[in-house]
Protein backbone atom coordinates (compact mmCIF):
# COMPACT_ATOMS: atom_id res chain seq x y z
CA UNK A 1 0.00 0.00 0.00
CA UNK A 2 0.88 3.23 -0.59
CA UNK A 3 0.62 5.54 2.27
CA UNK A 4 0.50 9.50 2.20
CA UNK A 5 -0.43 11.41 5.83
CA UNK A 6 -4.12 11.80 6.54
CA UNK A 7 -4.47 14.79 8.65
CA UNK A 8 -7.74 15.99 10.19
CA UNK A 9 -8.11 18.93 12.71
CA UNK A 10 -4.44 18.27 13.83
CA UNK A 11 -5.05 14.51 14.53
CA UNK A 12 -2.87 12.47 11.79
CA UNK A 13 -4.87 9.66 11.11
CA UNK A 14 -2.20 7.59 9.59
CA UNK A 15 1.37 6.14 10.03
CA UNK A 16 4.04 4.85 7.75
CA UNK A 17 6.19 1.84 9.39
CA UNK A 18 8.98 2.99 7.71
CA UNK A 19 9.32 6.46 8.97
CA UNK A 20 8.73 5.79 12.25
CA UNK A 21 11.21 3.17 12.44
CA UNK A 22 13.70 5.81 11.10
CA UNK A 23 12.27 8.05 13.76
CA UNK A 24 13.34 5.34 16.38
CA UNK A 25 16.67 4.38 14.91
CA UNK A 26 17.23 8.44 14.80
CA UNK A 27 16.59 8.51 18.54
CA UNK A 28 18.75 5.61 19.08
CA UNK A 29 21.48 6.97 17.27
CA UNK A 30 21.15 9.94 18.96
CA UNK A 31 21.67 8.39 22.99
CA UNK A 32 24.40 6.19 20.97
CA UNK A 33 26.39 9.52 20.17
CA UNK A 34 25.78 11.08 23.35
CA UNK A 35 27.79 8.24 25.42
CA UNK A 36 26.23 6.21 28.30
CA UNK A 37 23.74 7.37 30.86
CA UNK A 38 23.78 6.82 34.47
CA UNK A 39 20.32 5.39 35.08
CA UNK A 40 18.61 2.02 37.16
CA UNK A 41 18.93 -1.09 34.75
CA UNK A 42 15.01 -2.40 35.33
CA UNK A 43 12.88 0.06 33.98
CA UNK A 44 8.71 0.16 33.37
CA UNK A 45 6.88 3.00 31.39
CA UNK A 46 3.62 3.52 31.44
CA UNK A 47 2.62 5.64 27.81
CA UNK A 48 6.20 4.29 26.06
CA UNK A 49 5.43 4.15 22.45
CA UNK A 50 5.34 7.98 21.49
CA UNK A 51 6.85 11.38 22.64
CA UNK A 52 8.40 11.54 25.96
CA UNK A 53 7.54 7.89 27.32
CA UNK A 54 9.35 6.43 24.10
CA UNK A 55 12.13 8.63 24.60
CA UNK A 56 12.41 7.70 28.19
CA UNK A 57 12.50 4.08 27.26
CA UNK A 58 15.03 4.53 24.70
CA UNK A 59 17.19 6.50 26.75
CA UNK A 60 17.21 3.94 29.66
CA UNK A 61 17.53 1.32 27.08
CA UNK A 62 20.02 2.34 24.76
CA UNK A 63 21.89 4.87 26.92
CA UNK A 64 22.11 2.53 30.64
CA UNK A 65 21.57 -0.80 29.05
CA UNK A 66 18.29 -0.90 31.21
CA UNK A 67 15.99 -4.12 30.73
CA UNK A 68 12.60 -2.17 30.11
CA UNK A 69 9.03 -2.98 29.97
CA UNK A 70 6.54 -0.29 27.90
CA UNK A 71 2.80 0.01 28.36
CA UNK A 72 1.26 1.37 25.71
CA UNK A 73 -2.22 1.79 24.20
CA UNK A 74 -2.45 1.25 20.33
CA UNK A 75 -3.87 -0.54 17.49
CA UNK A 76 -2.12 -2.55 14.50
CA UNK A 77 -3.06 -2.25 11.38
CA UNK A 78 -6.32 -3.67 10.10
CA UNK A 79 -7.25 -4.37 6.30
CA UNK A 80 -6.24 -1.18 4.39
CA UNK A 81 -5.95 1.10 7.66
CA UNK A 82 -2.39 1.62 9.25
CA UNK A 83 -1.40 0.45 12.28
CA UNK A 84 -1.28 3.98 15.08
CA UNK A 85 2.18 5.36 14.51
CA UNK A 86 2.73 4.11 18.42
CA UNK A 87 2.47 0.92 17.26
CA UNK A 88 4.85 1.43 14.68
CA UNK A 89 7.29 3.01 16.94
CA UNK A 90 6.88 0.18 19.69
CA UNK A 91 7.53 -2.48 17.42
CA UNK A 92 11.16 -0.53 16.15
CA UNK A 93 11.83 -0.24 19.43
CA UNK A 94 11.58 -3.88 19.97
CA UNK A 95 13.71 -4.61 16.88
CA UNK A 96 16.50 -2.54 17.44
CA UNK A 97 16.12 -3.67 21.25
CA UNK A 98 16.07 -6.98 20.34
CA UNK A 99 19.71 -6.56 17.91
CA UNK A 100 21.25 -4.18 20.30
CA UNK A 101 20.55 -7.36 23.16
CA UNK A 102 18.76 -5.61 24.96
CA UNK A 103 15.74 -7.31 27.09
CA UNK A 104 12.81 -5.68 26.99
CA UNK A 105 8.79 -6.85 26.75
CA UNK A 106 6.18 -4.48 24.99
CA UNK A 107 2.37 -4.82 26.98
CA UNK A 108 -0.14 -3.36 24.38
CA UNK A 109 -3.46 -2.50 26.82
CA UNK A 110 -5.13 -0.38 28.51
CA UNK A 111 -2.94 1.11 31.39
CA UNK A 112 -5.58 2.45 33.51
CA UNK A 113 -6.83 -1.30 33.65
CA UNK A 114 -6.45 -3.52 37.11
CA UNK A 115 -5.92 -6.46 34.41
CA UNK A 116 -2.74 -4.64 32.49
CA UNK A 117 -1.40 -3.77 35.99
CA UNK A 118 -1.33 -7.42 36.46
CA UNK A 119 -0.45 -8.47 33.86
CA UNK A 120 2.86 -6.10 33.85
CA UNK A 121 3.38 -7.50 37.59
CA UNK A 122 3.92 -11.00 36.14
CA UNK A 123 5.94 -9.87 33.51
CA UNK A 124 8.33 -7.96 35.92
CA UNK A 125 8.91 -10.73 38.46
CA UNK A 126 9.67 -13.10 35.23
CA UNK A 127 11.67 -10.62 33.35
CA UNK A 128 13.25 -8.89 36.10
CA UNK A 129 12.42 -9.67 39.29
CA UNK A 130 11.59 -5.91 40.46
CA UNK A 131 11.62 -2.62 38.99
CA UNK A 132 13.90 0.08 40.22
CA UNK A 133 12.79 2.99 38.19
CA UNK A 134 9.27 3.85 36.88
CA UNK A 135 8.24 6.50 34.20
CA UNK A 136 4.62 7.85 34.17
CA UNK A 137 4.04 9.32 30.64
CA UNK A 138 0.30 8.90 29.70
CA UNK A 139 -1.21 11.04 27.77
CA UNK A 140 -4.95 9.86 27.35
CA UNK A 141 -8.35 12.01 26.53
CA UNK A 142 -10.78 8.70 28.26
CA UNK A 143 -10.22 6.72 30.97
CA UNK A 144 -12.36 4.21 32.67
CA UNK A 145 -12.22 3.41 36.27
CA UNK A 146 -11.57 0.30 36.60
CA UNK A 147 -13.44 -0.25 39.54
CA UNK A 148 -17.00 1.15 38.87
CA UNK A 149 -16.37 0.71 34.63
CA UNK A 150 -17.30 4.58 34.64
CA UNK A 151 -15.97 6.19 31.70
CA UNK A 152 -14.08 9.70 32.08
CA UNK A 153 -12.82 12.11 29.31
CA UNK A 154 -10.61 14.78 29.54
CA UNK A 155 -10.90 18.19 28.32
CA UNK A 156 -8.83 21.45 27.13
CA UNK A 157 -10.85 23.95 28.59
CA UNK A 158 -10.11 27.30 30.03
CA UNK A 159 -11.92 28.01 34.07
CA UNK A 160 -14.30 30.66 34.97
CA UNK A 161 -14.79 32.05 31.47
CA UNK A 162 -14.50 31.43 27.54
CA UNK A 163 -11.18 32.08 25.97
CA UNK A 164 -10.65 33.29 22.24
CA UNK A 165 -7.18 31.37 21.04
CA UNK A 166 -5.23 32.01 17.85
CA UNK A 167 -4.75 28.19 16.48
CA UNK A 168 -2.18 26.57 14.10
CA UNK A 169 -3.35 24.12 12.37
CA UNK A 170 -0.05 22.33 12.08
CA UNK A 171 -0.66 20.95 8.19
CA UNK A 172 -1.65 23.62 6.33
CA UNK A 173 0.45 26.37 9.01
CA UNK A 174 -2.76 28.61 8.89
CA UNK A 175 -3.53 30.63 11.77
CA UNK A 176 -7.34 30.66 12.95
CA UNK A 177 -9.30 32.61 15.95
CA UNK A 178 -11.84 30.26 17.97
CA UNK A 179 -13.04 30.72 21.16
CA UNK A 180 -13.04 27.82 23.63
CA UNK A 181 -15.54 27.69 26.17
CA UNK A 182 -15.38 27.39 29.72
CA UNK A 183 -15.65 24.22 30.98
CA UNK A 184 -18.49 23.16 33.87
CA UNK A 185 -17.56 21.83 37.14
CA UNK A 186 -17.70 18.19 35.70
CA UNK A 187 -15.96 18.83 33.11
CA UNK A 188 -13.18 19.65 35.65
CA UNK A 189 -13.61 16.94 37.74
CA UNK A 190 -13.64 14.30 34.59
CA UNK A 191 -9.97 15.75 33.35
CA UNK A 192 -8.94 15.50 37.03
CA UNK A 193 -9.73 11.71 37.06
CA UNK A 194 -8.29 10.95 33.06
CA UNK A 195 -4.66 13.10 33.67
CA UNK A 196 -4.27 13.64 37.37
CA UNK A 197 -2.20 11.36 39.42
CA UNK A 198 -4.94 8.55 40.86
CA UNK A 199 -3.97 5.90 38.37
CA UNK A 200 0.02 7.03 38.72
CA UNK A 201 -0.65 6.27 42.62
CA UNK A 202 -2.77 3.00 41.41
CA UNK A 203 0.02 1.91 39.83
CA UNK A 204 2.56 2.53 42.44
CA UNK A 205 0.53 0.61 45.05
CA UNK A 206 0.08 -2.48 42.86
CA UNK A 207 3.58 -2.51 41.97
CA UNK A 208 4.67 -2.66 45.87
CA UNK A 209 1.75 -4.99 46.81
CA UNK A 210 3.24 -7.07 43.91
CA UNK A 211 6.09 -7.09 45.68
CA UNK A 212 7.95 -5.86 42.54
CA UNK A 213 9.04 -2.63 43.22
CA UNK A 214 12.38 -2.61 44.42
CA UNK A 215 13.67 -0.74 47.73
CA UNK A 216 14.81 2.09 46.46
CA UNK A 217 13.20 2.84 43.50
CA UNK A 218 12.29 6.27 41.85
CA UNK A 219 9.51 6.88 39.81
CA UNK A 220 8.65 10.22 37.85
CA UNK A 221 5.56 11.77 35.94
CA UNK A 222 5.68 14.52 33.22
CA UNK A 223 4.26 17.71 33.67
CA UNK A 224 4.32 21.02 31.68
CA UNK A 225 3.78 24.60 33.19
CA UNK A 226 4.24 27.06 30.10
CA UNK A 227 4.32 30.74 29.88
CA UNK A 228 1.32 32.66 30.89
CA UNK A 229 0.20 32.93 27.38
CA UNK A 230 -0.90 29.72 27.75
CA UNK A 231 -2.07 29.86 30.86
CA UNK A 232 -5.97 30.18 30.27
CA UNK A 233 -6.05 27.49 28.07
CA UNK A 234 -3.65 25.11 29.95
CA UNK A 235 -2.40 25.77 33.88
CA UNK A 236 -5.29 27.91 34.25
CA UNK A 237 -7.47 25.38 32.47
CA UNK A 238 -8.41 22.04 33.30
CA UNK A 239 -5.34 20.23 32.19
CA UNK A 240 -4.00 22.98 34.70
CA UNK A 241 -5.75 21.18 37.51
CA UNK A 242 -5.00 17.66 36.30
CA UNK A 243 -1.30 18.98 36.78
CA UNK A 244 -1.65 20.50 39.95
CA UNK A 245 -3.24 16.82 40.77
CA UNK A 246 -0.31 14.84 39.48
CA UNK A 247 2.20 16.92 41.05
CA UNK A 248 -0.10 16.78 44.54
CA UNK A 249 0.75 12.77 44.06
CA UNK A 250 4.22 13.43 43.54
CA UNK A 251 4.81 14.63 47.01
CA UNK A 252 2.53 12.35 48.50
CA UNK A 253 3.82 9.02 47.05
CA UNK A 254 7.56 10.45 47.26
CA UNK A 255 6.53 10.82 51.36
CA UNK A 256 5.45 6.96 50.77
CA UNK A 257 8.17 5.90 48.76
CA UNK A 258 10.86 7.18 51.17
CA UNK A 259 10.22 4.82 53.59
CA UNK A 260 11.74 1.98 51.64
CA UNK A 261 14.66 4.97 50.51
CA UNK A 262 12.87 5.31 46.91
CA UNK A 263 11.60 8.84 45.64
CA UNK A 264 8.70 9.92 43.73
CA UNK A 265 9.10 13.06 41.23
CA UNK A 266 7.34 15.10 39.19
CA UNK A 267 9.36 16.57 36.03
CA UNK A 268 8.14 19.69 34.20
CA UNK A 269 9.40 19.24 30.64
CA UNK A 270 9.44 21.37 27.76
CA UNK A 271 6.64 22.17 24.77
CA UNK A 272 7.58 19.87 22.18
CA UNK A 273 4.70 18.37 18.98
CA UNK A 274 3.91 15.38 20.23
CA UNK A 275 0.34 13.76 18.86
CA UNK A 276 -1.12 14.86 22.40
CA UNK A 277 0.43 18.64 22.46
CA UNK A 278 -0.80 19.54 18.62
CA UNK A 279 -4.79 19.10 19.82
CA UNK A 280 -4.53 21.61 22.41
CA UNK A 281 -5.59 24.79 21.28
CA UNK A 282 -2.63 27.88 20.91
CA UNK A 283 -0.12 25.24 22.11
CA UNK A 284 0.92 24.63 18.42
CA UNK A 285 1.08 28.42 17.72
CA UNK A 286 3.13 29.29 21.14
CA UNK A 287 5.42 25.96 19.71
CA UNK A 288 5.77 27.72 16.26
CA UNK A 289 7.42 30.55 18.39
CA UNK A 290 9.46 29.06 20.21
CA UNK A 291 10.91 26.37 18.23
CA UNK A 292 12.15 29.45 16.00
CA UNK A 293 13.23 31.30 19.07
CA UNK A 294 15.04 28.25 20.67
CA UNK A 295 16.34 27.22 17.39
CA UNK A 296 18.26 30.67 17.01
CA UNK A 297 19.88 30.54 20.14
CA UNK A 298 20.98 27.09 20.21
CA UNK A 299 18.50 25.74 22.90
CA UNK A 300 16.27 23.59 21.39
CA UNK A 301 15.46 20.15 21.86
CA UNK A 302 13.25 17.18 21.40
CA UNK A 303 12.13 14.56 23.47
CA UNK A 304 15.27 12.28 23.34
CA UNK A 305 17.47 15.21 24.52
CA UNK A 306 15.12 16.36 27.38
CA UNK A 307 15.10 12.64 28.27
CA UNK A 308 19.10 12.54 28.43
CA UNK A 309 19.50 15.86 30.15
CA UNK A 310 16.69 14.72 32.94
CA UNK A 311 18.58 11.82 33.58
CA UNK A 312 21.69 12.38 33.23
CA UNK A 313 21.84 16.06 34.82
CA UNK A 314 19.20 16.20 37.17
CA UNK A 315 17.77 12.63 38.31
CA UNK A 316 20.64 10.37 38.20
CA UNK A 317 23.40 12.41 39.23
CA UNK A 318 24.38 10.55 42.63
CA UNK A 319 23.22 14.43 44.18
CA UNK A 320 19.81 15.34 45.40
CA UNK A 321 18.05 16.48 41.80
CA UNK A 322 17.35 20.57 41.67
CA UNK A 323 13.90 21.65 42.43
CA UNK A 324 11.42 24.41 41.87
CA UNK A 325 9.91 25.81 45.28
CA UNK A 326 6.93 23.29 44.53
CA UNK A 327 9.53 20.48 44.78
CA UNK A 328 9.64 19.63 40.96
CA UNK A 329 12.50 18.65 38.33
CA UNK A 330 12.34 21.53 35.87
CA UNK A 331 13.74 20.59 32.38
CA UNK A 332 11.80 23.12 31.16
CA UNK A 333 14.75 24.85 32.22
CA UNK A 334 15.19 26.27 28.72
CA UNK A 335 12.18 26.89 27.46
CA UNK A 336 11.55 29.40 30.49
CA UNK A 337 14.70 31.15 30.92
CA UNK A 338 14.14 35.06 30.55
CA UNK A 339 15.26 36.27 27.16
CA UNK A 340 13.38 33.23 25.59
CA UNK A 341 10.10 33.72 26.71
CA UNK A 342 10.72 38.04 26.37
CA UNK A 343 11.13 36.99 22.35
CA UNK A 344 7.79 34.96 22.70
CA UNK A 345 6.06 37.49 24.74
CA UNK A 346 6.83 40.07 22.32
CA UNK A 347 6.78 37.89 19.05
CA UNK A 348 3.35 36.65 19.90
CA UNK A 349 1.48 40.46 19.57
CA UNK A 350 2.94 40.83 17.01
CA UNK A 351 1.38 37.01 14.92
CA UNK A 352 -1.29 37.83 12.22
CA UNK A 353 -1.39 35.00 9.39
CA UNK A 354 1.19 37.17 7.21
CA UNK A 355 3.27 37.28 9.91
CA UNK A 356 3.61 34.24 11.30
CA UNK A 357 5.74 32.50 8.76
CA UNK A 358 8.29 35.40 9.56
CA UNK A 359 8.28 34.66 13.46
CA UNK A 360 7.17 31.06 13.95
CA UNK A 361 9.56 27.76 12.93
CA UNK A 362 5.85 26.82 11.18
CA UNK A 363 7.78 24.39 8.76
CA UNK A 364 10.05 23.05 11.70
CA UNK A 365 6.14 22.34 13.66
CA UNK A 366 4.38 20.64 10.71
CA UNK A 367 8.14 18.75 10.14
CA UNK A 368 8.09 17.83 13.67
CA UNK A 369 4.16 16.86 13.57
CA UNK A 370 4.77 14.86 10.66
CA UNK A 371 7.67 12.91 11.70
CA UNK A 372 6.24 11.11 14.84
CA UNK A 373 3.64 9.77 12.96
CA UNK A 374 6.64 8.50 10.39
CA UNK A 375 6.21 11.25 7.40
CA UNK A 376 8.50 14.00 6.13
CA UNK A 377 11.07 11.93 6.01
CA UNK A 378 13.71 12.94 3.32
CA UNK A 379 15.27 8.98 3.88
CA UNK A 380 12.07 7.52 2.70
CA UNK A 381 10.11 7.17 -0.63
CA UNK A 382 6.90 8.00 -0.05
CA UNK A 383 5.62 6.81 -3.19
CA UNK A 384 6.54 3.15 -2.81
CA UNK A 385 4.50 0.07 -1.94
CA UNK A 386 4.89 -0.56 2.03
CA UNK A 387 3.63 -3.98 4.08
CA UNK A 388 1.07 -1.72 6.45
CA UNK A 389 0.83 -4.75 8.93
CA UNK A 390 4.66 -4.61 9.28
P1 LIG B 1 2.01 11.08 23.52
O1 LIG B 1 0.63 11.23 23.01
O2 LIG B 1 3.14 11.27 22.56
O3 LIG B 1 2.16 9.63 24.21
C1 LIG B 1 1.22 9.16 25.11
C2 LIG B 1 1.49 7.73 25.49
O4 LIG B 1 0.43 7.28 26.36
C3 LIG B 1 1.49 6.74 24.30
O5 LIG B 1 2.50 5.77 24.51
C4 LIG B 1 0.13 6.06 24.39
O6 LIG B 1 0.08 4.75 23.85
C5 LIG B 1 -0.03 6.02 25.91
N1 LIG B 1 -1.42 5.83 26.33
C6 LIG B 1 -2.47 6.68 26.18
N2 LIG B 1 -3.58 6.12 26.74
C7 LIG B 1 -3.21 4.92 27.26
C8 LIG B 1 -3.89 3.89 27.97
N3 LIG B 1 -5.16 3.98 28.27
N4 LIG B 1 -3.18 2.79 28.31
C9 LIG B 1 -1.86 2.66 27.99
N5 LIG B 1 -1.17 3.62 27.35
C10 LIG B 1 -1.83 4.73 26.99
O7 LIG B 1 2.11 12.09 24.76
P2 LIG B 1 3.28 13.00 25.34
O8 LIG B 1 3.13 14.38 24.79
O9 LIG B 1 4.59 12.33 25.29
O10 LIG B 1 2.81 13.13 26.86
C11 LIG B 1 3.28 12.28 27.89
C12 LIG B 1 3.29 13.07 29.19
O11 LIG B 1 4.22 14.16 29.07
C13 LIG B 1 1.92 13.70 29.53
O12 LIG B 1 1.72 13.65 30.91
C14 LIG B 1 2.11 15.14 29.09
O13 LIG B 1 1.26 16.04 29.76
C15 LIG B 1 3.56 15.35 29.46
N6 LIG B 1 4.20 16.51 28.80
C16 LIG B 1 4.08 16.70 27.46
C17 LIG B 1 4.64 17.83 26.89
C18 LIG B 1 4.51 18.10 25.40
O14 LIG B 1 4.75 19.23 24.98
N7 LIG B 1 4.16 17.13 24.60
C19 LIG B 1 5.36 18.74 27.68
C20 LIG B 1 5.49 18.49 29.04
C21 LIG B 1 4.89 17.36 29.60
Amino acid sequence: MIIQPMIRNNICMNAHPGGCALNVQQQIAHVRQAGPVTAPKRVLVIGASAGYGLSSRIAAAFGAGARTIGVSFETPAKGSRTASAGWYLDQAFQKEAGAAGLQHKSIIGDAFSHQVKEETIREIRSMMEQVDFVVYSLASGVRIDPDTGEMYRSTLKPIGRDYRALSLDSRTGEVAEATVPAATEEEIAQTVKVMGGEDWELWIKALQAGGVLAPGAVTVAYSYIGPKLTFPLYRDGTIGRAKDHLEETARSLDTVLRESGGRAWVSVNKALVTRASSVIPAVPLYLALLYRIMKEKGLHEGTIEQCLRLFSEKLFTGEEPPVDSLGRIRIDDWEMRQDVQDEVERDWEKITVETLPLLGDVEGIKEDFLKIHGFGFPEIDYSADVEVSS
